[in-house]
């Protein structure tokens, strides 16, 4: 049976959960304990700091885990990625105290850099042939200038708002980070076959995220009209009612454009629409 590794508390933990659980695989969403086994596919779940993921896949102590990416390079554990999962959505970036005049990323030559990923951050510097000072440090790595350990940071960012609060300009993304699917790259062929189906469960949630059924009433000869505002769309199903002239047309839309979709199709003439949750598509 496979093990997965998922983190314990903390900003993935109830996003993975969902998806397993949109997937059809119930876990304990409890921190307090450290294994458990799933309902509705066969599966140990193993409850960790996501620190300890990539390691525990390299190790195969799991099999598989849901770690950030960015876990996933600092580690540089033995590890394939082998599927993005759409949430945990960051960056690692550079930023500076905003009185400083940057003038691009030779600016870091010499200066002295704080953040709690030095892997990843040595590796661009050498990417770059630049010699800086990387320290390290666990927390709180936004205060370091403002306290003197250091002349700039590199750090997570999600919308910015703590380097403003902190007086700090972000100059440069260095990597784009989501949650990801990882494995042990060892896998038996039993345990590669269970990551298949797997994979292929969390593929189809992900993909009918956001999706919306759509049925509504047509006059028939006003089919082709509203075809054409469903672009992309492999041709839509057309019903026939009892009343000759109209048809019943049901198709998935987005739930971005749904709106946008739907005044259109109330022109073309289409009445009675009802929109429907999609709980999965399947390929
Ligand atoms: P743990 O106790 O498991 O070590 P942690 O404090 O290291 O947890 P969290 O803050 O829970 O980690 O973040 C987990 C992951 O969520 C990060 O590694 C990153 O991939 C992702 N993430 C998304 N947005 C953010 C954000 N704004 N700040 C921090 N991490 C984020
Ligand atoms: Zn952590």
């Amino acid at each position: 049976m496979l093990t997965i590794a998922i983190q314990n508390k903390g900003r993935l933990n109830e996003d993975t959960v969902s998806l397993m659980s949109d997937a059809g695989i119930s876990a304990s969403a409890s921190h307090r304990k450290l294994i458990s086994d799933a309902k509705g596919f066969p599966l140990h779940v193993l409850y960790l700091r996501d620190d300890d993921i990539p390691q525990a896949v390299a190790m195969g102590v799991a099999d598989i885990g849901v770690v950030g990416l960015n876990e996933v390079l600092e580690k540089e554990e033995d590890v394939d990625v082998v599927m993005k999962l759409g949430f945990g959505g960051c960056r690692l970036s550079l930023a500076v105290p905003k009185e400083v005049q940057y003038t691009g990323i030779r600016w870091f030559e010499g200066k002295r850099v704080a953040t709690s990923y030095p892997v990843i951050l040595r590796n661009f510097f050498a990417d770059h042939g630049i010699h800086a000072f990387v320290h390290e440090i666990a927390g709180s790595v936004e205060v370091a200038p403002a306290v003197g350990m250091a002349d700039a940071i590199f750090d997570i960012v999600s919308s910015g708002g703590t380097l403003v609060q902190n007086g700090l300009r972000e100059e440069d993304t260095v990597i784009n980070s989501e949650a990801v699917l990882i494995a042990n790259p060892h896998l038996d062929e039993e345990k590669r076959a269970a990551l298949a189906k797997l994979m292929f469960r969390f593929t189809s949630t992900i993909e009918s995220r956001g999706m919306k059924y759509v049925l509504m009433n047509l006059p028939k000869d006003k089919v082709a009209e509203a075809a054409a505002i469903l672009p992309g769309m492999k041709s839509p199903t057309i019903m026939p009612l009892a009343d000759s002239q109209w048809v019943s047309m049901h198709v998935v839309i987005h739930e971005n454009e749904l709106w946008e979709k739907i005044e259109k199709l109330k022109e073309t003439g289409a009445t009675d629409i009802l929109v429907l949750a999609l709980e999965n598509v399947i390929k």
